[in-house]
């Protein structure tokens, strides 16, 4: 059994560990075993320093390696930041994104790989080797796609500037209103080699509660994704990342509202809009009604690995009866 997921960073990372535990349970009961593919999203991935960060595929590699900083859900456990420290002291700037010491070797073994030639899809897997995520992960494209958010200028009133959109989430919490938020050079993109054969090849296709905007987003804008996604024989089983209105933790409704969307688990559906067959709300949502869709409501919080492993064991229910 394949399984293929699209997925973020945080939000991804978690419900795929939960995944991960309830398909080996299944399997120690004696069900069929199953691979998971993951779509990692690189749109949020920065040079910082001259070095090449990919948050969300960090997260998700840390998270399913055993590497993660849990209390924070991203960077490393026992982290240090004695380079942080050491650039502060030279004036170097941007010091708002958090680069640990630990962290820093992943993305000087990623830039040196790069440098050297190799793809981003090459580099994941080398770096997998380490951390053994138990999933294939792939970035979404070998190409540099990169978000871009279009601010008020914070100092100059009455001007708009254009800011990658890591500065935006974590250096001003999404406070500016985003006029527009552009995946840079995803037209020129392509998929990163498996990615389409993962789609095609996928016996269940899963959209995590990830941000709807700015990870599943910008991974089904690569061209050929969307359209390999609706193409695809396997049914396409999604998790809500709104409940009741909020989404959970973060500040994903500033993307929704940014793209003219209501912050609602019916409207985040209605994004992926010809794709989907199954929806999974919470119980606060089960007033859902998807055209077409077959919406089920559970508990979404994703608060321990039991109540994670409850989600994803729904989301595998659902697609098998689906695909019966
Ligand atoms: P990021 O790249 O680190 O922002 O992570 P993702 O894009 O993968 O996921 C972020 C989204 O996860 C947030 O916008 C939330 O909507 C969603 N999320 C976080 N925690 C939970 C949870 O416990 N339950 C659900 N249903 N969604 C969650
Ligand atoms: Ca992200």
């Amino acid at each position: 059994m394949q399984i293929t997921a699209l997925a973020g960073g945080i939000g991804g990372a978690r419900f795929l560990r939960g995944l991960l535990a309830e398909l080996a349970a299944r399997a120690e009961a004696g069900a069929e075993p199953a691979q998971v593919t993951v779509i990692g999203n690189t749109a949020d991935d920065i040079t910082l320093f001259g070095l090449r960060v990919c948050p969300d595929l960090d997260t998700v590699m840390y998270t399913l390696g055993g590497g993660i900083e849990e209390s924070q859900g991203w960077g490393r456990a026992g982290e240090t930041y004695a380079v942080k420290g050491e650039l502060a002291a030279y004036g170097m700037q941007p010091l708002w994104f958090g680069l640990g010491d630990r962290d820093l070797a992943t993305h000087i073994v990623r830039t040196q790989m790069m440098a050297a030639g190799y793809p981003l899809s090459a580099v994941t897997e080398a770096l997998c080797a380490r951390w053994r995520p138990g999933v294939r992960l792939i970035p979404m494209s070998d190409e540099r796609v990169e978000t871009h958010v279009v601010i008020d200028d914070p100092d100059q009133p009455g001007q708009t500037k254009a800011v990658h959109f890591q500065e935006w989430w974590v250096r001003y919490h999404a406070e500016p209103p985003a006029r527009s938020i552009v995946p840079i050079g995803v037209d020129a993109a392509q998929p990163a080699p498996g990615v389409l054969e993962a789609l095609a090849g996928a016996d269940l296709l899963v959209l995590p509660p990830s941000n709807p905007v700015v990870s599943i987003g910008t991974i089904l804008a690569v061209p050929g994704i969307w359209d390999a996604v609706v193409a695809a024989v396997a049914p396409v089983v999604g998790v809500s990342p709104v409940i009741g209105g909020a989404p959970v933790r973060g500040m994903a409704d500033a993307c929704l509202t940014a793209i003219g969307v209501e912050t609602s688990a019916g409207a985040v559906a209605g994004l992926y809009f010809g794709m989907l067959d199954g929806w999974l709300v919470d119980e606060v949502d089960s007033g859902t009604v998807v055209d077409g869709v077959q919406v089920r409501a559970l508990p979404l919080l994703m608060t321990d690995e039991s109540a994670t492993r409850a989600i994803a064991a729904a989301a595998l229910d659902l697609g098998a009866e689906l695909a019966g």
